[in-house]
C-alpha cells in the first residue's frame, strides 16, 4: 500500500474519530470543551505518531542503513527493501546505486591492481636498471682502469711501455736541464731471440722475455726506469750518472745477468744481449734524438756480433745516415730496375762442359757505378727488400735461361743465390713453382744455391722445405760450405745434390796442406753421401789439376772465367763444347 494512502487514511480514521467524539461531546455539552481539546491534543499526538511510525522511523532505518554502507566504504551491503513501497522503491533506488557503486568501486579496484602491478613491474625494471646501469659503469671504470693501464704498461712483463717511457723520460729530461744532470739511455735488444721462439714456441719465448725482465730490475737503482719498448726490446733511463763512464758497470752487468744460464723444463740455454748507449746532453737534448743514438749504437753492438755494448759516437752517426741513404738507393734501384744478373761458368771437370752458369746480381747504380752484391747483398737482408731483390733474380735467371734453349743453345742449369732470409720467409717452393711456369723453364735447368749457415739455422723446417723444393724438380746447393758447422748427421739428412766448398778453403791449395786435406775430405765425404763437388774461387791452373786429380767434379772461378752479363756469356757457350782450359783473358 501506498505512503501516502497510509498516511491518509490514518489520519482521516484519526480525525473520524475526533469528529464521532466532537459530535459525542456536543451532545454532552457539557464536557465539550475539555473533551474538545482533550481530543485534538490526542489526535495530533496520534497524527505524529502516525507519520512518525510510518515516515520518520522508516527514513531514519533508511538512512541508518545508507550511513552504515557509506561509512564503511562497503559497498557490498544493502539496504532491506521493508516498509511502505515508496521507502520500498527508494531502498531499490539506492540499493541499484550501491550496485553501480560496487561495480565501479570493483573496476577501480582491478584497475588499480593492475596499476599497482604495472608500478611494481616497472619497480622492478628500474631497479634492474639500475642495477645494470651500476654493473655497466663499475665495468667502465674497470675497463678505464685496464685501459691506461694498457696504455702505460707492458701487457706480458708489467713494465712501463714505450709511451710510459716516453711521458717519464719528458719529465726527467726538463728536470736534468734544470738541475744540469746528466743522463744515460740503454737500449738493449736480446741477440738471435727468434731462435729461441722458432724453437720453443711463443708462449715459452714470452717467459723467457719476463725471466729477462726480472734479472734486469734486479741490476737497477729505484731511480732508473726499466721499460719494454716491444718485442726484445728494452730501454734504460739511467738517472742522474754524473760521468759517461758510469754507463758502462750498468751495462756490463745487465749483459752478465742476461747471459746467465736459463733453464725451462729439459732445456737450457744462455742468452745474450747488445747494449747501445747515448748520454744526455752529450749525445742529445731531446728523446728523439737521445732514443734513436742509443738505437744506432745497439745496432754498431748487434754488428760486432752482440754480447756487448757500446757508446754512441758521431762516426756511427755519419755511418747510421749513410745506412738510410743507401736505403733509399737501393728502394728506388727496385722501382727503377737498376740490377741486372752477371753468369759466371761452373765447369765439369769430368767431360769439360760448362754443366751450369751461376747467376751473381750486380747494381747498375747511376750514382754509384756498378756496385757488387756484398756492398747490398746484407742491407737487402736487413730491410727485407731481399724478398723482392731475391724474387727477381730468380725471374730474370729463369727467363735468361729459358731464352738461351730457345736460341738453340746446349741447354745449361743456372744456379741463382737464394738468401736465408728469402727461405724463412717465403714459400720458395711455391714461388719456383710460379717462376718456372712463367718462364717456362723446365725444374731441372733450375738450380737453388743456400749458405751453410741458412741451412743449420732451422735443421726440421729446412728439410722439409728442402724437400718441398727438391720434389719440383730443382736441384739443390750448399754454397760456402765448411764455413758453418754443419753436422755429418744432419748433412746426410738434407735432399741436397751439390756441396760448394767454400772459395777460403781452395785459396793456397795445394800449398796449404789443412786446405787440401779439408777439400779432398769434403770431396770424399760428398761422394759417400751421393753429392756433387763444386770447388769455388779458383783462380789458378795448379788449384785446377789439384782437383781435377782429387776427384772435384765442377769448377768454378777466375781461372775460367769472371762473371759476365748475358750477351757475353753466351759466347763461353758456343765455345763449351771444345773448351780448353785457359786462365781467364779480360
Ligand atoms: P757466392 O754465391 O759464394 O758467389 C761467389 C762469389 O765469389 C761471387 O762474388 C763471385 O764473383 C766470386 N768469385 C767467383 N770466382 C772467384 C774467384 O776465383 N776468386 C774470387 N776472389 N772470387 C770469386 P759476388 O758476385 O761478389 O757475390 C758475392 C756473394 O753475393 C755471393 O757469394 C752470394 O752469396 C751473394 N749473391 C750474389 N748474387 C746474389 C743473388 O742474386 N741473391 C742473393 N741472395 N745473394 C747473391
Ligand atoms: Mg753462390
Ligand atoms: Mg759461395
Amino acid at each position: 500500500m501506498k505512503l501516502c494512502s497510509k498516511i491518509m487514511t490514518g489520519v482521516s480514521l484519526i480525525w473520524t474519530c475526533c469528529l464521532l467524539l466532537i459530535w459525542v461531546a456536543i451532545e454532552l455539552s457539557h464536557y465539550f470543551l475539555p473533551l474538545l481539546i482533550a481530543l485534538i491534543v490526542l489526535s495530533t499526538l496520534l497524527t505524529f505518531w502516525c507519520i512518525h511510525f510510518l515516515i520518520v522511523k522508516n527514513f531514519k532505518k533508511l538512512s541508518a542503513e545508507l550511513s552504515e554502507a557509506l561509512a564503511k566504504n562497503d559497498f557490498t551491503q544493502r539496504l532491506t527493501e521493508t516498509g511502505p513501497d515508496e521507502f520500498v522503491f527508494l531502498s531499490k533506488q539506492f540499493n541499484k546505486m550501491l550496485d553501480i557503486l560496487e561495480a565501479f568501486h570493483k573496476k577501480s579496484i582491478t584497475r588499480s591492481d593492475e596499476q599497482i602491478k604495472k608500478l611494481q613491474q616497472s619497480n622492478i625494471e628500474l631497479k634492474r636498471e639500475i642495477e645494470e646501469h651500476k654493473l655497466i659503469k663499475n665495468e667502465l671504470i674497470s675497463h678505464k682502469e685496464h685501459l691506461i693501464k694498457l696504455a702505460h704498461y707492458d701487457n706480458l712483463t708489467s713494465l712501463p711501455n714505450r709511451v710510459f717511457f716516453n711521458e717519464m723520460l719528458n719529465k726527467t729530461l726538463k728536470h736534468a736541464s734544470r738541475h744540469k744532470n746528466m743522463m744515460g739511455i740503454l737500449f738493449i735488444d736480446i741477440d738471435r731471440f727468434k731462435n729461441i721462439n722458432d724453437a720453443l714456441g711463443y708462449p715459452k719465448g714470452d717467459w723467457v722475455l719476463q725471466e729477462i725482465a726480472n734479472r734486469f730490475s734486479t741490476v737497477l737503482r729505484a731511480s732508473d726506469i726499466l721499460a719494454r719498448l716491444g718485442g726484445d726490446e728494452f730501454i734504460i733511463l739511467l738517472n742522474d750518472i754524473g760521468h759517461t763512464k758510469f754507463a758502462s758497470p750498468v751495462a756490463e752487468k745487465l749483459l752478465q745477468i742476461c747471459s746467465e744460464p736459463i733453464k725451462i723444463e729439459h732445456h737450457e740455454f744462455s742468452l745474450t744481449a747488445s747494449i747501445g748507449i747515448s748520454i744526455y746532453p752529450n749525445d742529445g737534448i731531446s728523446l728523439e734524438d737521445l732514443q734513436r743514438n742509443a738505437d744506432i749504437a745497439m745496432y754498431n753492438s748487434k754488428h760486432a756480433g752482440g754480447g756487448v755494448f757500446q757508446y754512441f759516437t758521431k762516426k756511427m752517426n755519419i755511418e747510421a745516415h749513410e745506412h738510410i741513404k743507401m736505403e733509399a738507393a737501393l728502394r728506388r734501384a727496385i722501382s727503377n730496375n737498376e740490377f741486372v744478373l752477371y753468369y759466371q761458368p761452373k765447369l765439369n771437370l769430368k767431360d769439360g762442359s760448362i754443366e751450369s752458369v751461376e747467376a751473381l746480381i750486380r747494381w747498375e747504380s747511376s750514382e754509384l757505378g756498378l756496385v757488387n752484391p756484398s756492398q747490398f747483398i746484407p742491407l737487402a737482408e736487413e730491410t727485407g727488400l731481399i724478398m723482392q731483390i731475391g724474387e727477381w733474380a730468380l725471374r730474370e735467371a729463369c727467363r735468361a735461361n729459358k731464352a738461351w734453349q730457345t736460341e738453340g743453345y746446349q741447354p745449361i742449369c743456372v744456379a741463382v743465390n737464394l738468401s736465408p732470409k728469402q727461405f724463412y720467409h717465403q714459400d720458395i717452393a711455391q714461388l719456383v713453382v710460379s717462376v718456372l711456369d712463367e718462364t717456362g723453364l723446365d725444374a731441372k735447368y733450375l738450380e737453388l744455391e743456400i749458405t751453410e749457415t741458412a741451412v743449420m739455422d732451422n735443421v726440421e723446417s729446412t728439410i722439409k722445405k728442402l724437400n718441398d723444393i727438391k720434389e719440383r724438380g730443382v736441384r739443390i746447393s750448399v754454397d760456402d760450405f765448411g764455413t758453418g758447422y754443419t753436422s755429418i748427421n744432419y748433412l746426410k739428412k738434407f735432399p741436397v745434390n751439390i756441396l760448394k766448398i767454400d772459395q777460403s778453403f781452395i785459396k793456397n791449395i795445394p800449398s796449404n796442406q789443412n786446405n787440401t786435406a779439408i777439400t779432398s775430405a769434403v770431396i770424399a765425404l760428398a761422394h759417400i753421401l751421393g753429392m756433387k763437388v763444386v770447388a769455388e774461387g779458383v783462380e789458378t791452373a795448379e788449384q785446377l789439376l789439384y782437383l781435377a786429380d782429387n776427384n772435384c767434379d765442377i769448377v768454378q772461378g777466375y781461372y775460367l772465367s769472371r762473371p759476365l752479363p748475358e750477351q757475353k756469356i753466351v759466347l763461353q757457350f758456343q765455345k763449351a763444347e771444345h773448351l780448353e782450359i785457359l786462365p781467364f783473358s779480360p
